[in-house]
């Protein structure tokens, strides 16, 4: 098969989809290099985080989620938090070279007072000279008006899996909910973070109807995380059958050549994978990854496990796009150095149990 490297095209067919997922697990991986080195820095990684800024006791039932109310996961609860103690994180987060700043919430959808804190943590940290992202469940068309407004860049939206498994994951809302939220972030001007979860008992043709459904969307995603299922004990996929670790690299290539100018995001899941199968991913055509130290009930690989990979594979954190603000070359350079350093510092944040996983909303 071949293919122009740089096409973007919102017109993938199943069949076509189906087809790349079946080729030989050598070819796949050389054309989803070929792909990402037409697109991108083959070796550049960008490097977010992530602070959860309300957790847990959520009224959504999704099957693989800690923070579900739905499910009894030890979790401890916590209300949203104070709008400066969001901003101190997002400050730490650019002091350690970050350049984008994700704050998750475990809401159905925001409620009207919660949004004018929910505004003002947008425009604080947007005011640090950092990328703003959030994720906090189902939109309507004001709310997503009002973040754009407040400077909001990115918003973060999972489809999770394909439209004939989601009911089997999720029963308290629908796929064309979260399509429709999608769609109002998109008119309302902010980018788009959407993706999925491989490893939550779907069939290969459900992640080929979950890509198949990010490519064809209007405009293809700017980030697109592919979680690998954490499981988390008592939830319903607590003990679900384990992946075959290439299936989820075959899923990381076949994203980067179906929307080869988006940002793919090796996310949750990746304290379970070995270096070895994180190089792989890398060579698939993922060039994101979250980190962070100790979460709530999983953990990322730990910062100075990172540093290592990196220093290992070549790879350097991507800080460019740091920063547009009256600070910004100061920043940047400020980024770069650290960047060269060694990216973060992981001592930085021990004790600090305030960073999530990646998998929320
Ligand atoms: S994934 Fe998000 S929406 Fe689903 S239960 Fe967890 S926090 Fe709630």
């Amino acid at each position: 098969m071949s293919l122009p490297s740089s096409a973007v095209r919102n017109d993938w067919t199943r069949v076509e989809v189906r087809a790349l997922f079946e080729l030989p697990f050598n070819d796949l991986l050389f054309q989803a290099q070929q792909v990402h080195r037409a697109n991108f820095d083959a070796n550049a990684v960008q490097v977010s985080t992530l602070l959860s800024i309300k957790t847990g006791a959520c009224p959504e039932d999704c099957k693989y989620c800690s923070q579900s109310g739905h499910y009894d996961t030890g979790l401890d609860k916590e209300k949203l938090l104070a709008i400066q103690k969001v901003v101190e994180e997002a400050k730490n987060a650019r002091e350690k070279g970050a350049s984008r700043f994700c704050m998750g919430a475990a809401w159905r959808s925001p409620r009207e007072k919660d949004m004018p804190y929910v505004l003002e943590m947008v425009r604080q940290v947007k005011a640090l000279g950092l990328e703003t992202c959030m994720t906090l469940g189902m939109l309507d068309g004001d709310q997503a008006g009002r973040l754009a407004e407040a400077g909001l860049d990115y918003y973060n939206h999972n489809l999770d899996t394909s439209p004939e498994h989601y009911n089997q994951i999720i029963t308290t809302r629908t796929y064309q909910d979260r399509l429709d939220t999608l769609a109002r972030v998109r008119d309302a001007g902010m980018k788009v973070c959407a993706g999925g979860i491989i490893g939550l008992g779907e069939s290969r043709e459900d992640r080929v109807g979950l890509l198949t459904q990010l490519a064809i969307l209007p405009a293809h995603p700017d980030s697109v995380p592919i979680n690998q299922l954490v499981k988390i004990p008592g939830t319903p996929l607590g003990d679900v059958e384990d992946l075959d670790p290439f299936e989820f690299v075959r899923t990381i290539a076949v994203a980067r050549i179906l929307m080869p100018k988006s940002m793919v995001r090796l996310s949750a899941g990746r304290e379970q994978m070995d270096e070895a199968l994180q190089a792989l991913c890398f060579m698939a055509g993922a060039n994101s990854i979250f980190y962070g130290e100790k979460l709530l009930t999983t953990t990322n690989p730990e910062a100075e496990a990172d540093r290592l990979l990196f220093k290992r594979l070549g790879l350097s954190p991507k800080v460019e796009q740091a920063i547009a603000h009256p600070e910004g070359d100061a920043l940047l350079a400020q980024a770069r150095a650290q960047a060269a350093a060694g990216f973060f510092d992981p001592a930085a944040h021990q004790g600090q149990p305030l960073w999530r996983d990646a998998m929320v909303n």
